[in-house]
This record gives C-alpha cells, sequence and structure tokens, in this order.
C-alpha cells in the first residue's frame, strides 16, 4: 500500500527548514530512515521523521521518493525526539539537528562498507572424500584444507600467507572451497588491548555503586578527590546496566582520553565498548557508529558527541569530569551536552551519573538543593595522600635575578624527580614560542591581518600563527611598521619551555603534548604512550594534560603560570583556575611515591589560590556560590549574548543599534525579568574580516520568552550581510 512521508531535506537553510511530503509505493518504510528524493530540480537525501495513510496535498502534486538510502534507519525513535528537543531548545534547522546523529560521511554516500575476501569450505562437502582426492605430494593443499575444516571461516589473505596461493588456488579448482566477499570492520586504535586486571572495589566505591543504584535520582554526582577511582565506580555501573540487557554511553572531556578509558572498556566489555569520536578515519568512524546502531557494541565513549550514539535501549549515560568546558559546543549547532544527556536521559528513563574532583558550581549546588544525588569520596585509593603544593612567588624570583620560567625550587625538585627515575608533568596552557612578538623599539605588536589579535611566534616552522582564525604568516625579521629588528617575544609558550629544559637537562628526554604536536591521526595517543611507557622523562603540555590521564610514575607536576585563567575578565574565571589546578595537581603521585607539586604564580595571595593549594573545594564553592548569588550570575541566571557581526563596521553598528533598540521595548515591560542589559563592541572587535558588537544580558534562568523573543530577533535582523547569532550561557565571551 502507498504511503506518504514527511521528509526534511538535508539542506541546512531557514528556508528550506519544513516538511515536505512524498510518497512511498510500499509501506515497509520506518521513520528515521534517510531516502533521496528530488528537489526542484536537483536530487537530495532528506530524514523521514513520520509515515502516514493520507494526505492533505492531492495526490497528482506528491512526487514519490527516489529511493531508500539505510538499511537500517539511521535515526531511531529516540534519537529522533532527541533532534526534534534540540531544535528546538538550540533553534537550529531540523537538518542541522538531525546531522549531529550520523557520522558526516555517511551522508552523500561518501563511505561505504570494507570487504575483503573469504574463504570457507563448500557446504555438504565430505572432508575425508576431499582428502582422497588430492595427490599425497601436494601437502599444502591437505593442510589448507585441514585447516579450513577447523577454522571454517578464513580470510583469504590469511589462508595464502600460511599455506601458499598455489594450493589456495589448487583446492578452488577441484571444487572444494569458495572465495566470497565480506563485510568487514575498521577498528580504531587496535593497539589498545584490554586492560583485564581485576580490581576489588573498595567500601567507598561500592557505597558509591549502591547509591547511585538505588537513588529514584535521575542524576548522581560523584565528587571524588582526583585518584579516589572514580573509574571504576563507572565501570561497575556500566556492566549493571548491560547485564540488564540494556546500553550505556560513557563521555570523556577530550579525544586524548580515550584510549585509557577504552583500555578499561575492552579489558571488561571486550568488543561492545565502540568509539565516537572526530580523531578516527571516515571509515572507522562509520564502522563503530553501525556497530552501535546494529546492536552489535553496547558502550558508546567518546568525546561529547557520543551523546549521540545510535543506541537503543539506554540505561546509563556517564560524564567523566563533568565540569569541564568542552562539554559545551561552542560552535553551531551549539549546545549543552548535560541539557541533552538529561533529555535523552528523560526519554528512555535512564540514568545519569556526573563525576568530578572540582564539580562545576552548578552542578554542586543542585547536589545541594537535593535535585541531584551526591555521593562523596573524600580519599585517594589506598590513602595515598594528595600531592603538596607549593606555592613560588614569581615576583621573588624576579627580584632574586631570576628571569627564567622555572623557579629555583621547580628545577630542586625536577632535578630530584629525574635523579630517582621518576616523571614529571610541566603545564603551561600556551602552545607555540611566545604569545606574541613586540618590536623593542616603536612597541608594535604583530597582528593579525584578519583579526584584532596579536600572533604567536611559532619556531619550529618559523610562521606567525593567528590562534583564532588559523591563518599563517612567515615570521618576520623586522619590524613591519619601523622596520627595525629588534624583536621581543611576549609570554612564554610550550616550545620554548621544551627547548629551555634541553638546555638545562640535555640527558632528559622530553616530550610536548599540545594541539601542534597531535595533528596526525591517534597523535595524542602515541605521545601518552610514549610518556606511559617511560620513554621520556618530561612531558610538557597545554590543558589537554591536565586532567583524567593516569601515569603511576609521576611524581612532580609544575604549573609554570597559574595566573593565566586567572585575570580573564570573566565571572567564571576563578572556577576555572580553582579546576585546573585541582586537575593538573591530580596528575602527581597517583602510585606509591608521593607527589609534589610545584605551583608558579604572581599573586601567590589570591583567594583561589589558596583555595585551590589546600585542596578545599567546599571552601572555595561557598565562596564563590556567594558571590554569584550577591551580583546575579549563574546559576541564578542565565547569560545571554546577541552578538552581531559583518564585514562592513557600520552595518555591524547599525544593526547592534536595530536590535538592542527593538529589545529595549521587550526589556521596559519585563524589567522584573533582568538583572543586566548592556550593548557594546565585543571583547574581540574583529574576527575573521567581521567586525563584531554585542548585547549583553543577565535574565532569569530558563525563561523561555527571553530566549524566543531573542531568537525571532536574530532571525529578524539576520541578512546577506550581517549575522545576528545568539548564545546562550557561552563559556567564551570574547
Ligand atoms: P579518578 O578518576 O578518581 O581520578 P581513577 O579511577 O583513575 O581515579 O583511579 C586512580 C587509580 O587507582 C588508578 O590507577 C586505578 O587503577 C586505581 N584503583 C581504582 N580503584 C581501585 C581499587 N579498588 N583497588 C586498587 N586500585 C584501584
Ligand atoms: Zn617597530
Ligand atoms: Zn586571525
Amino acid at each position: 500500500m502507498q504511503v506518504f512521508l514527511d521528509v526534511i531535506v538535508d539542506l541546512s537553510h531557514s528556508e528550506t527548514d519544513k516538511i515536505f511530503e512524498y510518497s512511498y509505493p510500499e509501506n515497509d518504510i520506518e521513520n528515521g530512515c534517510r531516502v533521496l528524493v528530488p528537489f526542484g530540480k536537483k536530487e537530495i537525501e532528506g530524514f523521514v521523521i513520520n509515515v502516514k495513510n493520507t494526505s492533505e496535498y492531492s495526490p497528482e502534486k506528491i512526487k514519490p521518493v527516489i529511493k531508500i538510502l539505510d538499511k537500517v534507519p539511521a535515526l531511531t525513535k529516540e534519537t529522533l525526539a532527541l533532534a526534534k528537543f534540540i531544535k528546538e531548545r538550540y533553534h537550529v534547522t531540523f537538518a542541522q539537528s538531525l546531522r549531529l546523529f550520523l557520522p558526516a560521511e555517511m551522508r552523500k554516500g561518501r563511505v561505504k562498507e570494507k570487504t575483503a575476501k573469504f574463504v570457507s569450505v563448500i557446504n555438504g562437502i565430505d572432508k575425508e572424500d576431499c582428502l582422497s582426492k588430492i595427490k599425497d605430494s601436494a601437502v599444502r593443499q591437505k593442510e589448507a584444507l585441514f585447516y579450513l575444516f577447523e577454522n571454517n571461516e578464513v580470510s583469504l589473505a590469511v589462508l595464502s600467507e600460511k599455506f601458499g596461493a598455489s594450493a589456495v588456488k589448487g583446492l578452488e579448482k577441484k571444487g572444494f572451497i569458495q572465495i566470497l566477499d565480506k563485510e568487514i570492520l575498521r577498528s580504531p586504535y587496535v593497539s589498545v588491548s584490554g586492560e583485564t586486571l581485576k580490581i576489588n572495589l573498595t567500601s567507598a566505591q561500592q557505597n558509591a555503586v549502591k547509591s547511585i543504584s538505588e537513588t529514584e535520582k535521575t542524576v548522581s554526582l560523584i565528587h571524588g578527590v582526583t585518584g579516589s577511582g572514580k573509574t571504576e565506580i563507572y565501570l561497575s555501573l556500566i556492566e549493571k546496566v548491560i547485564n540488564l540487557g540494556k546500553t550505556a554511553i560513557m563521555l570523556v572531556p577530550e579525544i586524548s582520553l580515550t584510549p585509557q578509558m577504552l583500555k578499561k572498556l575492552r579489558g571488561r566489555f571486550k568488543d561492545d565498548a565502540a568509539i565516537i569520536h572526530s580523531g578516527l578515519s571516515a571509515g572507522e568512524r562509520y564502522d563503530e557508529w553501525m556497530r552501535l546502531r546494529l546492536k552489535k557494541a553496547k558502550i558508546a565513549i567518546g568525546a561529547r558527541s557520543a551523546i549521540f550514539a545510535p543506541l537503543e535501549n539506554l540505561g546509563l549515560i556517564v560524564i567523566d569530569e563533568e565540569h569541564d568546558s568542552s562539554y559545551d559546543s561552542e560552535s553551531s549547532p551549539r549546545y549543552s551536552t548535560l541539557e541533552v544527556a538529561k533529555e535523552r536521559a528523560r526519554l528512555s528513563t535512564a540514568k545519569i551519573v556526573l563525576g568530578s574532583a572540582t564539580p562545576s558550581i552548578e552542578s554542586f549546588l543542585k547536589a545541594n538543593n537535593g535535585e541531584y544525588n551526591l555521593v562523596t569520596l573524600k580519599e585517594r585509593i589506598n590513602k595515598r595522600s594528595l600531592p603538596d603544593i607549593e606555592v613560588v612567588d614569581m615576583k621573588k624570583e624576579i627580584r632574586k635575578g631570576n628571569s627564567s620560567p622555572f623557579s629555583s625550587a621547580l628545577k630542586y625538585e625536577l632535578e630530584n624527580c629525574l635523579k630517582n627515575g621518576n616523571q614529571a608533568i610541566l603545564f603551561l596552557n600556551q602552545r607555540g614560542y611566545s604569545r606574541n612578538v613586540i618590536c623593542s623599539e616603536c612597541g608594535h605588536v604583530q597582528k593579525c591581518t584578519s583579526c584584532d589579535v596579536s600572533l604567536t611566534y611559532h619556531r619550529e616552522d618559523e610562521s606567525l600563527l593567528c590562534h583564532y582564525c588559523g591563518a599563517k604568516f612567515k615570521m618576520i625579521k623586522a619590524c613591519t611598521e619601523c622596520g627595525s629588528p629588534y624583536l621581543r617575544y611576549g609570554g612564554i609558550g610550550t616550545e620554548k619551555i621544551v627547548l629551555e629544559l634541553k638546555r638545562l637537562y640535555p640527558e632528559a628526554k622530553i616530550l610536548r603534548m599540545d594541539r601542534d604536536s597531535t595533528q596526525t591521526k591517534e597523535g595524542h595517543f602515541k605521545i601518552l604512550k610514549e610518556f606511559s611507557e617511560k620513554k621520556a622523562d618530561i612531558l610538557v603540555g597545554t590543558q589537554m594534560i591536565a586532567k583524567g590521564h593516569d601515569f603511576p610514575s609521576v611524581t612532580l607536576v609544575g604549573i609554570l603560570d597559574a595566573d593565566m585563567s586567572l585575570h580573564f575578565s570573566d565571572f567564571r574565571s576563578g572556577e576555572r583556575t580553582f579546576e585546573l589546578i585541582t586537575q593538573v595537581a591530580g596528575r602527581s603521585g597517583r602510585a606509591e611515591e608521593i607527589g609534589k607539586v610545584v605551583l608558579q604564580t604572581y599573586s601567590p595571595e589570591h583567594p583561589v589560590l589558596q583555595r585551590a593549594i589546600k585542596y578545599d573545594y567546599e571552601g572555595f564553592y561557598e565562596q564563590e556560590i556567594s558571590i554569584r548569588k550577591a551580583t546575579g550570575f549563574p546559576p541564578f541566571t542565565d547569560i545571554i549574548r546577541i552578538l552581531i557581526t559583518a564585514r562592513e563596521d557600520e552595518k555591524a553598528l547599525l544593526t547592534t543599534k536595530n536590535v538592542y533598540e527593538e529589545f529595549s521595548e521587550y526589556h521596559r515591560v519585563n524589567l522584573n525579568k533582568f538583572k543586566f542589559l548592556g550593548c557594546m563592541k565585543a571583547p574581540l572587535k574583529k574576527l575573521q574580516e567581521k567586525f563584531r558588537y554585542q548585547i549583553l544580558m543577565r535574565v532569569d534562568k530558563n525563561d523561555e520568552e527571553t530566549r524566543k523573543k531573542v531568537f525571532a530577533l536574530a532571525d529578524k535582523y539576520t541578512e546577506k550581510t550581517v549575522l545576528v547569532s545568539v548564545e546562550i550561557n557561552p563559556n567564551n565571551l570574547s
């Protein structure tokens, strides 16, 4: 029987963001399937979101679908519902939201299954009979046949290698065997084998598992110090869910943390674990996704995009290091992973487990309010102590005449560490050689030609790089303003740290991990593997190395500049700094040997630092939450930014004025909802050739009406030459 289909075409334009109807001659088509449809003069892909028996249009107006693209619908009932939620909540087109749920390469049919040739004995053939028909001299044919009878199906490559290609040919000629094409899976991180170490949970871990399994609340927050064994708790919870026949999602904040987690998951769940992340090859991504979709794997692991995994019957979502800002997508489509997780959990009555040594202020507030189930782990495994943090006042170092990036205390500890054959991690959140290049004579700072941003000097390839737009320029020999050859380097980066270390400790083997050194496939993994195999003594890195990693031989952590995030004019700078110090410090002394941390700062008295070095999260939280409450900042309000960008400065300014004026009307009659409203140039005045202005506000939490109003204004004033976009609680207000 013919059916009618509501189809969302795979175009991200807002003009095409509506339902188009098509017909299909049979009723064997399901919701969530992708189809190829005629659209204007083109053929494009679309998603079936509804199958129905009747249509309001007259039948001759409805075109038939050209073909179905999926054997199994790409979207399930649940992911389809989730896509609808995302579309509404974040004001994106349906197509943009749907795209989140499948590997990009699947669209436009860019990846196919990979096949290989496999050999098997032809059905019903008798072993003895065959063997009698092979000449005694053809030993290898006989052996190959034996092998095949034993192993059913063997890849042609393997069989030929074992017994020689001519033996296989011989068997084929005799009609004993068949060679068939078969789909094979490309699997990522083949070298990550499972860790099968059997661990008995400590009583604190057991209590945590019990509390989370028994709570009526959807969300549990594990607040556990670094090294308190949160991972084992996750694994036990996942195991319980799998034993119930359900599935689970395990999220980590960084791609670089997936191999470590994968090792644990493979150890316990073998092939039930599949990875979803952007660092895989297209084919791997497709195959891993398919394994989940076809229920061949039951656990999806990855960074934030794994929240869109094609799993059915979901029982658990774990968000490790839940405070991490990488869980918020900052580019379109913008979304909060936790919000999406909550909706997903609601749709499939799953539970959510958040874990962190430094929960976000918002999550901890909810735990204190009783909205979340709070589980606290106060001690490290085996009562190991948290590393002592020594604060070094860098102003004093300079007064003593030491202008190097390493204080004498750090050098002393580093030498000790190396002498004892231990490993050290040095943390600096600045990649490149120097943050900027300044002319010593006229003071000119080299800037990006497209952005209002100073350029970072990368010595490795003698380039000046814009860290905002990625533009690359050749390093200059002289000032571009006055021609002076005297250039100064301002602000130190990881490249320079490595060079300095090599000079100081020529014997030591040093690795660097930052965005530049991890560009290759599985690049993170290679560096981390080398370090964990103790093939290096010192690891220098950016925030990539700050969290999650478990290196037992690391006994020293150096935080080279603890102030970097402290003086941002962002209300979260205290929170970020506290997190970062706690997380980086947490990499030290995780095994038998006691760890040590040296923290270098220019403001040793700062209350945030003072609390961080005592690991006083509760004290920090109390202080922070009272400030937020008094000043009306999140989590007590939402921050909304309307960002206006255009190539022409005047156009951007004019639009900003218009939006602001129209919005002011709404503001006037809704004063009670607002804590603040302001209109100004964005801190980053120009980015990628576009001038930027912003309208900032703090409004009641989850005020749908204001959100709708803001989204409507953005739509109304967006044109070809000017973009008006909306950010809700952005992590970055530059
Ligand atoms: P966290 O995630 O809380 O920072 P991890 O889960 O990485 O901590 O655990 C820290 C270390 O303790 C790891 O090396 C882990 O293998 C080990 N560990 C965890 N639970 C136990 C246990 N019950 N017995 C022994 N060792 C454990
Ligand atoms: Zn100059
Ligand atoms: Zn730039």
